[in-house]
């Protein structure tokens, strides 16, 4: 391991000289002067006073050489339909989009509320946004109109993008009607909405004065040329918002130059993705992985990606690995929750295409257990690398880095800290470093590398408070995740230290969940709980007090309020928050001081000991968790 051992240490202890040679990987409109300033940690300005842009690097920069060859393809099994563009196209395209929100009022710095299926037109409105300096924040498509209402109060958008609507295995899914909800409930709703019509919702009205029609906008500014925007290497580049133990999303941002630098970095010594080769990236662009990994960093690169709109299992559980054919991908990107499914499906399937291009697969986003980490790579006969991070960290914390030394994989493991992370194991009670085989939390030694969260979209003491402010005795980095490290230096992530669970790779805060199920008008309070799940990973379950109990009497008067409440969560937040079942108990186990002992209703969910009890405040509180968890 000398090669990575050696990367890694000069990446610490040269951080200067080890970053300055990675910005080399992308092109700026003007130098640097300096490579990191730290002059108030936790806030870390990587490469101050360069001058850079996303989108320029991403496609302008490649057209000499590659402006012929494909940039997108884009593959949708919920429309059957195939598009590709080559870098030519999607810069030509991408200048249209450009033209069309600058026609719309918006400026640099102005944010742009991106709420789209998975779509070429999306993927243009995200690198337009980089072009004109203006910052997005994509909002996946399965979040409700309440959600939506949240970010847009904090964003504050001047323009919205969206469309009719979407389809997800094969039903339609109206995204317009979820939209004027939102904009209703909306502090400080946009001024101006783009509609795409993709043909799904035929009696769509549109808002006068508000809403726009991106086709017949488009058809205005075919041909249209927009100049790149030099950005300062600090400036917002995007918001994402991601779960946290709050009710209130937070909104990571990040910068332009040090974004750009860390993704071309990764594609290189992780990735080993070349210019020319094909990049299947199976996630939504509504997730960081998609951000990251479907759009910018296989472009940063030359390389062609692949955008697919549908899931893995229609028409049938062969279709990534036809795309992988049928396209020569050489890197894939995906997730363990559709491996899992995948594996319930026939094994033919993985025999049935010609996967010689694929070089690796990664996995990420939740952890890989070790029978399906060592069943996927046996079934490919590739390496399978699983790697771990955030949405806030932007590109991988720990990994194997096949670019750098190609050390040996052990499954159920994401290797070793990445370069540029100076990675601890803290023990919680004082924050000193744990042993070999010992459980601790996993923490960052400031600053964080380039590529990560810059602060919290408008707040930089929740930055701090939130991910700095986890032991008193260092100000460090916390992941919020257990950790462990065997003998042979190999890292294990065992699950978060917080009230935040991972549902098929998606982050979901209990607290979120909870304020949601409390909206339903016959709810007096409730908790809810990620337990395990074979398929997904976790999966929330939610144990609630009625405040009218007369109809919980009777099974079926259980059956219709759990029902209720359920689409209370789906309206409120979307049917991925939805919990498994809905338990209704008379009161709920708390301490004396009144606080809702969650890890105890976890221990019994799952079938563990709860372990110590003498916090309790009612003991009969948790004789009712058992008790309703029996009926089922
Ligand atoms: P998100 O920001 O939504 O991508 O969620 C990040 C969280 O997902 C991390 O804090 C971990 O809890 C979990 N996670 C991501 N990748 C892995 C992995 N390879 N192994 C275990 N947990 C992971």
């Amino acid at each position: 391991m000398a090669g990575y051992r050696e990367f890694h240490r000069r990446s610490i202890e040269d951080r200067d000289g080890f970053w300055a040679e990675q910005a080399k990987l992308i092109d700026w409109h003007k130098p640097f002067g300096k490579v990191l300033e730290y002059a108030r940690p936790p806030f870390a300005k990587w490469f101050v006073g360069g001058e850079t842009n996303l989108c320029h690097n991403a496609l302008d920069r490649h057209l000499a050489a590659r402006g012929e060859q494909k940039a997108l393809v884009w593959i949708s099994t919920e429309v059957n339909q195939e598009k590709s563009f080559t870098y030519r196209e999607v810069h030509a395209e991408v200048q249209r989009v450009a033209a069309m929100m600058v026609s719309l009022g918006v400026k640099k710095g102005d944010r742009v509320i991106i709420y789209m299926p998975m779509v070429p037109e999306a993927f243009f409105a995200m690198l337009a946004c980089a072009r004109i300096g203006a910052v997005h924040s994509v909002v996946f498509g399965g979040f409700a109109a309440a959600s939506l209402a949240a970010r847009i109060d904090d964003a504050r958008p001047s323009l919205m993008l969206t469309a009719d609507g979407g389809s997800r295995m094969g039903k339609t899914v109206l995204y317009k009607p979820l939209v004027d909800e939102s904009l209703r409930l909306a502090k400080n709703p946009p001024a101006k909405v783009l509609i795409l019509r993709r043909g799904f919702d035929v009696n769509m009205r549109n808002v006068a004065g508000r809403d726009v029609d991106w086709q017949e906008l488009a058809a205005q500014h075919a041909g249209a040329r927009v100049a790149c925007t030099w950005v300062e290497s600090n400036e917002p580049s995007y918001i994402l918002y991601t779960s946290g133990t709050t009710g209130q999303p937070k909104g990571v941002q990040r910068d332009v130059g040090g974004y750009a630098v860390a993704l071309a970095a990764s594609m290189k010594h992780i990735f080993c993705g070349d210019a020319g080769e094909t990049m299947f990236t199976t996630s939504d662009i509504g997730w960081v992985v998609g951000h990251s990994y479907i759009v910018y960093a296989p472009l940063l690169a030359g390389m062609t990606t692949i955008m697919y709109e549908g899931v893995p299992v229609r028409p049938d559980a062969g279709i990534w690995w036809k795309i992988v054919q049928d396209h020569r991908a050489n890197v894939m990107f995906s997730a363990p929750t559709a491996i899992r499914v995948l594996k319930k499906q026939d094994p033919a399937y993985l025999s049935k295409y010609d996967l010689s291009s694929l070089k690796h697969l990664f996995l990420a986003g939740e952890p890989l257990d070790e029978p399906t980490h060592q069943w996927i790579a046996e079934a490919l006969k590739k390496p399978v690398v699983d790697h771990y991070w955030q949405t806030e960290s932007g590109w991988p914390i720990l990994s194997a880095m096949p670019g750098v030394e190609k050390t040996p994989l052990k499954y159920g493991s994401p290797s070793f800290a990445v370069y540029g992370y100076d990675l601890r194991l803290l023990r919680e009670s004082d924050a000193s470093e744990a042993g070999a085989d010992e459980k601790a939390v996993v923490a960052i030694v400031p600053p964080l590398p380039p590529g990560c969260m810059s602060t919290v979209w408008g707040d930089d003491e929740r930055f701090v408070k939130t991910y700095f402010s986890n032991f008193s005795k260092k100000m460090v980095y916390s992941t919020f995740d257990w950790g462990i490290r065997d003998q042979d230096g190999y890292y294990f992530i065992l699950g978060r230290t917080d009230d935040v669970i991972n549902v098929a790779g998606h982050r979901l805060g209990t607290r979120e969940i909870e304020e949601a199920v409390s909206m339903h008008a016959n709810i007096a309070e409730c908790a809810v709980v990620g337990v395990a799940d074979a398929l997904k990973g976790q999966m929330p379950l939610a144990f609630a007090v009625a405040k009218d109990t007369s109809k919980l009497v009777s099974a079926e008067g259980r059956k219709h309020l759990e029902k209720e409440v359920m689409q209370t969560v789906d309206n409120q937040l979307g049917a991925i928050a939805r919990p498994r079942a809905v338990h209704f108990v008379t009161l709920l186990p708390k301490t004396r001081s009144g606080k809702t002992l969650r890890r105890l209703i976890q221990a019994l969910a799952e079938g563990r000991d709860p372990g110590d009890l003498t916090t309790i405040e009612d003991p009969g509180a948790l004789e009712q968790i058992r008790n309703s968890l029996k009926e089922g």
